[in-house]
């Protein structure tokens, strides 16, 4: 490893020559497909011992940013479930392939977030593949850009939910009676919470109720030893930008409009997820992290 997530670098000048043009993919989009491939840290990411004996849930773990976190966990010494749609084998399959090449024990758990019932099967085997669960990351997300409110299908509108929301909301609650005390709940939410996009009017509001939900559980759970937090991305490389997420116009100057002038990769988004998973963040409750080339934010 020449660079790792240590090395003293310019952030301004860090991945900006990175420019993709466009390129569309049929929803969820691989990230073997994304053109140029994302960092999700493979070859830079150094764990540290912070994590060992943890073991994790990470859900949309096969790619993008739940991708990041889980090659980090795994090399901080977590063992890691990941949840995808079966489509996304190939992904899933190269990410834990990686994991366990850092000695990980990985648990591939493929399905569909829509459905109640393989939310909670999903913890359930969880539970039984890494031996019990004291990390859930809920990460897995939907979002499909709609110029005009009249055109958004009520299908549509509902699968952002289910995927969004609902899901975190069967997940954690099935997860629950598992958690020991010390235990960490991270919920990926988005810029898009305070600062939505006109043409994302239903996964902004999935992301401003997710941040939301994590506020208010925080309080519920503090008093138990259960820590939620959220993580709140910017502008960030990975398949949902090239699976409808955005016109494939606004591509060229994807996160161009932030200080830091360019988009975020996936690695620089997992050691916010390490931190607020590890015992080191015990006193941050109910936070959103913001990670998002310096955006204003409440
Ligand atoms: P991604 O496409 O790599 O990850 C999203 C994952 O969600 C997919 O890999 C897929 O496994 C999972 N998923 C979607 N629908 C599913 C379903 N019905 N059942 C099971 N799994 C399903 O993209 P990403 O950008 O890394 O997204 C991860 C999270 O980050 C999402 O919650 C997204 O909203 C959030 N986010 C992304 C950005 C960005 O710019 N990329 C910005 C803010 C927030
Ligand atoms: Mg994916």
């Amino acid at each position: 490893m020449s660079r790792d997530q240590y090395t003293f670098t310019d952030p301004a000048k860090l991945y900006a020559d990175i420019e993709p043009e466009k390129q569309h993919q049929p929803e969820p989009g691989l990230d073997a497909q994304l053109t140029p491939r994302a960092d999700l840290g493979e070859d830079t990411y150094r764990g540290t011992e912070r994590l060992v004996g943890r073991r994790a849930l990470i859900t949309g773990g096969d790619s993008g940013i739940g991708a990041a976190t889980a090659i980090a966990f795994a090399r901080e010494g977590a063992s890691v479930a990941l949840s995808y749609l079966p489509s996304e084998e190939e992904d899933a399959q190269r990410i834990a392939s990686i994991m366990r090449d850092a000695g990980a024990t990985v648990a591939t758990i493929p399905g569909d977030l829509r459905d109640a019932q393989y939310c909670r099967d999903l913890v359930a085997r969880t539970v039984e593949e890494l031996g019990g669960l004291d990390i859930v990351v809920n990460n897995g997300g939907k979002q499909i850009y709609n110029e005009d409110l009249t055109t958004l299908s009520d299908e549509q509108f509902d699968d952002t939910f289910k995927t969004n929301v609902y899901a975190m909301f069967w997940i954690t609650k099935a997860a629950l009676p598992h958690l020991p005390a010390g235990s960490a709940i991270i919920n990926t939410t988005s810029i898009q919470a305070y600062s939505p996009s006109d043409i994302l009017v239903d996964y902004a509001s999935t992301k401003a109720t997710i941040n939301a939900f994590t506020k208010a559980l925080a309080q519920q759970l503090a008093p138990k030893g259960i820590r939620v937090n959220a993580v709140a991305p910017g502008p960030i490389w990975t398949p949902l930008q090239v699976t409808d997420g955005q016109p494939q116009e606004k591509i060229a100057e994807f996160g161009e409009d932030t200080p830091l002038g360019r988009m975020g990769q996936p690695a620089e988004l997992a050691p916010a997820y390490v931190f607020l998973a590890s015992a080191e963040s015990s006193y941050v409750v109910g936070e959103t992290l913001n990670v998002n080339g310096g955006k204003p934010t409440p």
